[in-house]
């Protein structure tokens, strides 16, 4: 990179060309359409070109890039859930995302921290006691650890007994990591790009067109704001637009959207390596590389479809931060912003095939959706390429709803995103 920017700042009439041009017309059809260009969709069109060579791809955004939840989220990256076939996944996206900086080129601030889930109550203990158990069984680096264990690993943090809720224990989860989000949607895009997929932003999804009644329906195109488009296959990657767009289709999604916060405060010498979570004060934090504590907590009480961040949710979280470091009292927010999550009833994702023929869905996301993007997109791919569910995803088909076959992720999701 550094030498690429020294060769256009000693060019003359040189300008760097742009990372990601934008066509300027739609074409009339296109093999598959992907709507939204977060981090999903665009892993999506990636690995359609890289691994399958399927190019006639195009992704629709109804904003700019990585502008929905892919860049508003607190970047955390693990694979310490509860049921087995959330944790193999997970697991196969975390090793994923090993490689991408060497795939796309980019430094995307990867940076491996291990992720602290503290555990204030018997309750707590037993439910990290049977996370590091599954963890386990798949070799993922876990420990139960007690409180002595705890004070060497954070010994900024206060483990006194004199607090509301003293601190018994914690899962450790070693593989837990966060990477800049925006480099990641930037890094698929361009990838998605090079290899021949079109990336339209500034186009919005307006209806779908289908074919066919009952179960022999099939889609044949897709309504924008610019224009019809036929399409041979569809998926939607709308993240906190899951359910709206899914009616486009007539398919109704057991799916919530709600808002969700976060904030960051102003840069600190380095003191905080782990990521920490509370489930009890409804708080998670990290460090990042420039020194800013990422914070956040639980989704918002009321269902809505919003981006405004409110006093209510800011003194959630700070009241569980400074039980937990009370020496951040005068620290200042800089920022803080929110995002859509749809969320399901058992806290797992919906992916998968639908009642409609050529229709695809990446839903379901709620909070947790930022550590699947290569994931996602790897299967996503193979599911639309071969038209068949690859084994990873289908324990999280949107028939499970119908079956009772319910993925209960939700005591290893809360504060801990
Ligand atoms: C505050 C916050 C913190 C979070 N923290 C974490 C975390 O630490 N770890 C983690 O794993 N997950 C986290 N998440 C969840 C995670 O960010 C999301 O699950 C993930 O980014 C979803 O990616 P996506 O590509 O599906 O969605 P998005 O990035 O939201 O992309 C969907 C895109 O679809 C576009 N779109 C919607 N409707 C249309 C339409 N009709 N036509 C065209 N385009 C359309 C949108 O503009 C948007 O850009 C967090 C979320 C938030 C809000």
């Amino acid at each position: 990179m550094p030498f690429s920017l020294l060769k256009f700042a000693l060019k003359k009439d040189g300008q760097m060309p742009r990372a990601l041009p934008t066509p300027s017309e739609l074409k009339p059809a296109y093999d598959i359409v992907i709507i939204g260009g977060g981090g999903h969709g665009l892993a999506t069109a990636y690995y359609l070109a890289r691994d399958w060579g399927i190019t006639n791809v195009a992704v629709l955004e109804k904003g700019y890039i990585g502008g929905g939840n892919t860049g508003r989220n607190t970047m955390v990256i693990r694979s310490n859930y509860l049921t087995p076939a959330g944790v193999k996944f997970y697991d196969t996206s975390v090793r994923l995302y090993q490689d991408l900086a060497q795939d796309f080129d980019m430094n995307l601030m990867l940076s491996k921290r291990a992720q602290i889930t503290l555990a204030h109550n018997d309750a707590q203990m037993r439910t990290m006691r049977w996370r590091d158990e599954v963890s386990r069984h798949f070799g993922i680096a876990s420990d139960l650890v007690g409180i002595d264990e705890l004070r060497r690993l954070v010994p900024t943090m206060n483990l006194s007994d004199g607090v509301r809720f003293p601190v018994q224990g914690a899962l450790v989860h070693h593989p837990g990591s966060i990477a800049r989000h925006d480099a990641i949607a930037w890094g698929y895009g361009s990838g998605a790009w090079k290899r021949g997929a079109e990336i339209h932003q500034n186009t919005t999804v307006t209806g779908l067109e289908i074919d066919g009644a009952n179960g022999g329906r099939k889609i044949t195109g897709v309504h924008t704001d610019r224009g019809f488009i036929k399409a041979g296959q569809v998926i939607q990657c709308v993240a906190g637009m899951s359910g709206e767009v899914a009616r486009m289709a007539g398919i109704k999604l057991p799916i919530k959207t709600f808002p969700l916060q976060a904030g960051v405060t102003q840069p600190l010498k380095r003191f905080l390596d782990p990521m920490i979570s509370s489930a009890q004060h409804h708080v998670y934090l990290s460090q990042t590389s420039r020194g800013e504590i990422v914070v956040g907590g639980g989704s918002d009480p009321h269902p809505l479809y919003s981006t405004r961040s409110t006093l209510e949710m800011k003194e959630a979280w700070m009241v569980g931060t400074l039980e937990l470091f009370p020496y951040l009292a005068e620290v200042k927010i800089l920022r803080q912003w929110a995002g859509m999550t749809d969320m399901t009833p058992d806290y797992s994702p919906v992916m998968g095939k639908s009642e409609v023929k050529n229709y695809y869905l990446d839903a379901g996301w709620g909070t947790w959706g930022f550590k699947a993007t290569p994931v996602c997109g790897k299967t996503n791919a193979e599911l639309i390429a071969k038209d068949e569910v690859p084994e990873l995803i289908e324990a999280f088909s949107l028939e499970r709803f119908n079956t009772f076959s319910l993925l209960d992720d939700k005591a290893a999701t809360a504060a801990s995103h």
